[in-house]
């Protein structure tokens, strides 16, 4: 049985005042939540102030994006090592902001992956289409060539150690979501092609769906046999918002 997860990408937004705000809300309804993890993923400054915040509570923090690199001449980057220092449970890879702003292609993001497996981090690894690629009918091409880019590079046991996150580019921050059919069927072929590598590790794995994922969605999302949680964006900034996503899936 896998655990559903529901994860914030805060991406870059927050204040001391307002993560300070947004965590003390999110904590406060924990208690409703019965089934899911709670993870907030969240800019690299912030991170000191929410570990402070959540340390004592049922919520895991991680990092948006990682280095390949552990130490050194790389202005404005942060190593795994840094997350590591401050108990970052998750880091995002390959999130489709940093593949289209950063240029990060799939062997970059493989090594992103590796990197943080070998730190002992859970890298949650982002894939998923553009609407140009979905209208040219090459979805399940897409998303298959960009875990097969992860399994080559690090193996199916190694991929096993991670999280999907399979997230529509033209859902991401738009208000338009993929139907729940339309979701289940790109995880369904995430999840067959994961299987053809190892059946148990396909059984194992969590799928999260990511893409204008908010409370009145949620629940029909969720309820999708291979959708094990949601990465959430703009609905993670509201604690009323993203408590309610959890609670959709009790
Ligand atoms: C995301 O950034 O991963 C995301 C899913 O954003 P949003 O929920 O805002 O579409």
């Amino acid at each position: 049985m896998r655990q559903p997860l529901i994860a914030g990408n805060w991406k870059m937004n927050g204040s001391q005042e307002s993560v300070t705000a947004l965590l003390n809300g999110v904590k406060a309804g924990m208690g409703d939540v019965a089934k899911a993890e709670v993870a907030v993923c969240v800019p690299a400054i912030h991170i000191p102030l929410v570990q402070d915040l959540l340390k004592d509570s049922a919520v895991t923090w991680g990092g948006e994006d990682l280095s390949v690199h552990d130490s050194g001449a790389y202005t404005g980057e942060i190593s795994a090592s840094m997350l590591n220092d401050f108990a970052c449970k998750y880091v995002l890879v390959g999130h489709s902001e940093r593949r289209a702003y950063h240029n990060e292609d799939d062997e970059v993001v493989a090594e992103k992956f590796e990197v943080a497996i070998n730190a002992g981090l859970i890298p949650v690894l982002c894939i998923g289409e553009t609407l140009e690629e979905r209208e040219q009918g090459i979805t399940e091409e897409v998303v298959v060539r960009q875990i097969e880019a992860v399994i080559t590079r690090v193996g199916i046991d190694t991929l096993g150690k991670g999280v999907i996150a399979y997230e529509p580019v033209w859902a991401i921050g738009t208000g338009k979501t993929a139907t729940p059919e339309m979701a289940q069927e790109a995880h369904a072929t995430i999840r067959t092609r994961v299987a053809k590598s190892d059946a148990t590790v396909a059984d194992k794995i969590q799928i999260l769906y990511g893409g204008s994922m908010n409370a009145s969605n949620a629940a029909e999302l969720l309820a999708q046999a291979d959708i094990d949680g949601g990465l959430i964006g703009g609905a993670s900034l509201k604690a009323e918002d993203f408590l309610a996503i959890a609670l959709a899936a009790n």
